[in-house]
């Protein structure tokens, strides 16, 4: 990593290098000052779906911008390709800006672009961002770590479906009061639920899903985890939303979840069929 990491100031942003900037997690008032700085002086700005973009042609006034986001499920550019732009761009001697959501180096393969400017002896700085793993949750009343109820906080990615060894890892977790918060994780979520159940974590732990955190969209869906599928079914939520599981979870709640009066009913009760059946 560049050793200017850390210290990037109006005058080093050199035309011929590459910033990874976080954008933090969607609201144009929570990216950073060196991030606005930086910007104001690209010439050419890639960005993603999930980086704060309604203002960016007043953030960079200069820069041509270019969208290379990502929609679940494919890549609009590939990353390879991403990072080809990205050197070709700075080897032609422009100031660029990779905008991403929330942190770069938060299951944004921020070290992949890193290691590729690296690699063809492109400067490459790191701004970091609000990761939208503790922000989202924050933005809906979720403490992530909170004193006398949790002392850890895990973040893993649901993107593929975890392990029975990473289930059974995060339910041991949970169930010493640790909070679980899981990025990528809507596909997943039934797995995920019904996994760490398997594993012993108390079917009425509380869980959150936060859909567009700090955004004007968000929406927040609160169960015990064995009602969490089925409440996040009825109520539609959507990528992109963090998944958020722990007592903590109930600091937002209340005394009493919503959908906890679910667990027991007769029939299908949510994700309880599907521990018992697994
Ligand atoms: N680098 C990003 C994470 C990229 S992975 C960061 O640090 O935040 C993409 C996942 O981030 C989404 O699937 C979702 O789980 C989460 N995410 C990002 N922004 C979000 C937002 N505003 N609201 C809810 N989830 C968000």
């Amino acid at each position: 990593m560049s050793p200017a990491t850390g210290t990037a100031t109006e005058t080093e942003f050199a035309p011929g290098s590459v910033a990874l900037v976080g954008g933090g997690p969607g609201a144009a008032d929570l990216l950073t000052v060196r991030a606005l700085r930086l910007l104001r002086q690209a010439d050419v700005v890639y960005f993603d779906r999930l980086a704060p973009t309604e203002d960016l042609a007043v953030w960079a006034p200069r820069a041509r911008l270019e969208d290379v986001g990502k929609r679940p499920g494919h890549h609009k550019v590939p990353q390879p390709e991403i990072n080809r732009l990205l050197v070709a761009s700075a080897l032609a001697g422009l100031r660029v800006v990779r905008l991403k959501g929330g942190d770069p180096f938060v299951f944004g393969r921020g070290s992949e672009e890193a290691a590729a400017c690296e690699q063809a002896g492109v400067p490459v700085t790191v701004v970091p961002g609000i990761t939208s793993a503790v922000s989202v949750p924050a933005a809906a009343g979720i403490p992530v770590t909170a004193r006398g109820i949790s002392k850890s906080f895990t973040v893993v990615s649901g993107h593929d479906p975890l392990s029975e060894e990473e289930l059974a890892g995060l339910a041991q977790l949970g169930r010493q009061g640790g909070t679980v918060v899981v990025l990528m994780g809507i596909g997943t979520l039934g797995h995920t639920a019904a996994g760490l159940m398997r594993h012993g974590l108390d079917a009425r732990t509380p869980a959150g899903l936060v859909e567009r955190g700090c955004t004007p969209q968000q929406r927040v869906c609160l169960a015990p985890i064995d009602q969490i599928l089925l409440a996040s079914a009825v109520e539609g939520i959507a990528s992109p939303a963090v998944l958020v599981i722990g007592e903590v979870v109930r600091l937002a709640a209340g005394a009493e979840l919503p959908w906890s009066g679910l667990t027991g009913l007769a029939g299908f009760t949510g994700l309880t069929d599907l521990v018992d059946n697994a």
